[in-house]
């Protein structure tokens, strides 16, 4: 097909909820680049927004996508699967949870931690079920998990939503315990919020809720699925905190692109699950299990993880230069390679001009543009990119 035809093709069939779609047709990816129909070359700062931690067409990923394909692709889990198996031990081994589930997208993974934090004390026969969130918060697209967002324009449209759900300002403690009723079952925040303009949880935040559940016997749900599996330079971001959550939820970079996520618990509490609480017809399914463990085995194998730590403090720092240089720059949030640049101009202008020199970003608020790019990015991919940002910022 033509370039002109998929645009069509898109307007003429799709639902038309992305109504701003860069003029792109991306025809394959290789590592931090990408390239469209007619041969042209990007540089992929936004990675499927977090989603290709390790590039495109990592070789070790594709092979064992491939190799999985001629071997089966799917079966129910009815039966065992070994690529679920040995993804099981990898993320329960290297995490703060004790068992895992699987699903297809961040939401189905959030859905599954607030019925399971629901059940924790329905089999403990407690009137619990109120879960808390954060102002500004992401947390899916699903009924429930716009309920649990905390941002009206999510919910607005859809309303009346699944009851059980109220949100308190970010990184505000006090109104946090404010919030929490003797119905309370959870507090489920961002570690870093992500969609919500790249906001880091504060120490004593973060802290802060870890003690208030724990006095309250209250879960700790952390929605890791834009900060997890190294994104902040840490396997989890919780890790920068030094606290452990009760449920945690993976997605975005889990696959590097194949759509699988998980939620995983502690076991006391992943112990109030049982046979026909939850399930999924493809959730855990062995191409999604095979593309996963590649691409967790690989983070770990290759130290992937300080590396990103590495190439987050260069790229922060050259950012800062930024910041330093030009009035129109303000700051800099966030960790490791999950980065947020506060502008004082249209930040989707910028993502625009950046497109026409090659350089894919986006923006999550009309003054922040954000940086996720593969964590296998080289000092001279981030020379590149900044240099192409001064340039625009330099003329503007
Ligand atoms: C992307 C994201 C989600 C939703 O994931 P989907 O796969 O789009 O359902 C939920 N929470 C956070 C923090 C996210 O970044």
């Amino acid at each position: 097909m033509k370039k002109e035809e998929i645009v069509q093709a898109d307007k003429d069939y799709f639902m038309n909820v992305f109504n701003d779609r860069v003029p792109i047709v991306v025809d394959k990816g290789e590592g931090v680049r990408i390239y469209d129909k007619d041969g042209n070359e990007y540089l992929d700062f936004l990675a499927g927004i977090a989603v290709n931690a390790l590039g495109h067409s990592h070789p070790k990923v594709n092979e064992a996508i491939k190799e999985q394909v001629d071997k089966v692709i799917h079966c129910t889990n009815i039966y065992y699967i070994e690529p679920q198996a040995k993804l099981n031990e990898l993320l329960v081994e290297n995490s703060a949870g004790d068992k895992v589930f699987y699903g297809n997208s961040g939401a189905e993974a959030n859905e599954g931690a607030i019925k399971l934090a629901r059940k924790y004390f329905k089999a403990q026969n407690e009137d619990r079920y109120e879960v808390i969130t954060t102002t500004k918060s992401f947390h899916g697209r699903t009924l429930a998990t716009i309920a649990a967002t905390g941002q009206k324009k999510y919910q607005k449209p859809f309303v009346p939503l699944p009851e059980g759900f109220k949100s308190a300002p970010y990184n505000d403690l006090e109104a946090l315990k404010e919030a929490v009723t003797d119905k309370t079952a959870a507090i489920m925040v961002e570690p870093i919020q992500g969609e919500g303009g790249i906001n880091p949880a504060t120490q004593e935040y973060l802290k802060g809720i870890r003690e208030l559940c724990d006095e309250e016997g209250i879960l700790l749900i952390l929605d890791e699925i834009q900060t997890g599996l190294g994104r902040t330079g840490k396997l989890f971001a919780y890790e920068h905190y030094g606290i452990e959550p009760d449920i945690f939820s993976l997605a975005k970079a889990l696959g590097n692109g194949v759509p699988v996520s998980a939620f995983l618990a502690k076991e006391e509490v992943a112990d109030a699950f049982t046979p026909g609480d939850h399930g999924s017809t493809f959730g855990g399914n062995p191409l999604a299990c095979a593309a996963a463990y590649a691409t967790l085995s690989t983070i770990l194998e290759e130290d992937l993880v300080e590396y990103a730590a590495e190439m987050g403090d260069y790229f922060q720092a050259k950012l800062q230069d930024l910041v330093e240089k030009y009035d129109v720059v303000d700051s800099i949030r966030g960790k490791g390679l999950m980065i947020g640049l506060e502008v004082e101009f249209d930040a989707n202008e910028i993502v625009s001009e950046a497109f026409e020199q090659g350089l894919l970003i986006n923006a999550v608020s009309d003054t922040t543009l954000r940086f996720v790019p593969p964590l296998i990015v080289e000092e001279s991919d981030i020379d590149e990119a900044v240099a192409i940002l001064e340039e625009i910022i330099a003329e503007s």
